[in-house]
């Protein structure tokens, strides 16, 4: 299997400084410690708020995306952390590539994983890199403050070791075309369930997450990561609304009535549309969002430029000849954004 890496940078700017990296050395495996967002919604984070920190790519259960591209800086490691310098002779920030693993609720991480196992095989090629040495996850070199990407990965029952030596078997397999060696198996969910009163920690707080994102908030604990009464009373008014057996317990079900609602809730977050009317010729954020939206719906315009030019304009009409209520003149309008409202909504 070959995935796509789609080039969606950011402006420069605090998370992208637009400095060049040196020669690349090692990479650093992250997770984005934010469950449920997507690979998406972090490239909306880091060009809304123009924090100062970033990563190159990232990476959830249909996309792995670039940022920054990868020979500029990207800011993903205090620098005066002394773990980097110790093994490679550099600062991360001048010397890594920073990879992060979107994962929860709405996430599909046996495919995130997938893609986030590839990615770093990928790396690997592209840099010369050795898998077992040059492979270091955040909290590694940032123990006292860091738990990533373990965090992420021990949830699904996935070790450290596990996951370099899936990527060392991708690498072999995919990039050094020894094809004998099988796919990487991810294991299943470690999670004990149903969730009641008195269960808690990173899971729990996953779905408290969950339940406040589809409108079921928690407004005197929050997503604290302890199963208490407040949140036992909003799950079960999640159940009644949804039509679940009304128990207060999570379990499988609701696990995935909370995925599917949230997920379906995803899209419109994730590519917002501009309103009016493009056509050839326009150009800025607007064209850039609807190019992204194209894109997710596999009407690729091939560059996310934010410029309307042929080929943007070829996938809007190619997009239109499917629908028999829309015009197929390749203009972009109030009826096209509906018809890609859409198909974003059902993915
Ligand atoms: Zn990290």
């Amino acid at each position: 299997m070959k995935y796509n890496i789609i080039r969606d940078y950011i402006g420069v700017g605090n998370s992208r400084p637009g400095e060049p990296l040196g020669q690349v050395r090692f990479i650093v495996s992250h997770d984005t410690g934010n469950p449920g967002s997507t690979a998406y919604a972090n490239r909306n984070y880091f060009e809304n708020s123009d924090p100062l920190a970033s990563a190159h790519t990232f990476i959830d259960d249909n996309t792995i995306l670039e940022i920054i591209p990868l020979n500029e800086r990207a800011l993903h490691v205090r620098s005066n952390v002394p773990g980097d310098n110790s093994r490679y002779g550099a600062d991360a920030n001048n010397a890594a590539i920073g990879v992060e693993l979107a994962y929860g609720p709405g996430i599909n991480f046996e495919e995130a994983y997938k893609r986030y196992v590839w990615y770093h095989a990928y790396l690997v090629d592209k840099f010369n890199l050795d898998p077992s040495e040059d492979i270091i996850a955040h909290s590694t070199l940032d123990p006292a403050r860091r738990t990533d990407p373990q965090n992420a990965l021990n949830r699904y029952g996935i070790s450290w070791s596990d996951f370099i030596r899936d990527v060392e078997q991708t690498f072999d397999r995919l990039f050094q075309g020894n094809e004998a060696i099988p796919e990487p198996v991810v294991k299943g969910t470690s999670v004990e369930l149903p969730l009641d009163i008195g269960d808690q920690g990173p899971f729990v707080q996953e779905v408290q997450q969950s339940l406040i994102r589809v409108g079921f908030p928690l407004p005197i604990f929050g997503a604290d990561g302890i199963y208490g009464e407040e949140t036992k009373r909003a799950v079960m008014k999640f159940q009644r609304k949804y039509g679940l057996t009304v128990d207060g317990l999570v379990g499988p079900q609701t696990l995935d009535k909370l995925a599917e609602v949230k997920g379906a809730t995803r899209p419109i977050n994730d590519f917002p549309l501009p309103s009016g009317i493009l056509r050839r010729g326009d150009q800025g954020t607007g064209v850039r969002q609807l190019q992204r939206a194209l894109q997710r719906i596999g009407f690729d315009p091939q560059l996310i430029d934010g410029i309307y030019g042929p080929l943007t304009e070829n996938a809007v009409r190619r997009f239109q000849s499917k629908y028999a209520d829309l015009q197929n003149d390749g203009i972009y309008g109030p009826n096209t954004r509906r018809f890609i409202e859409m198909e974003l909504s059902e993915l």
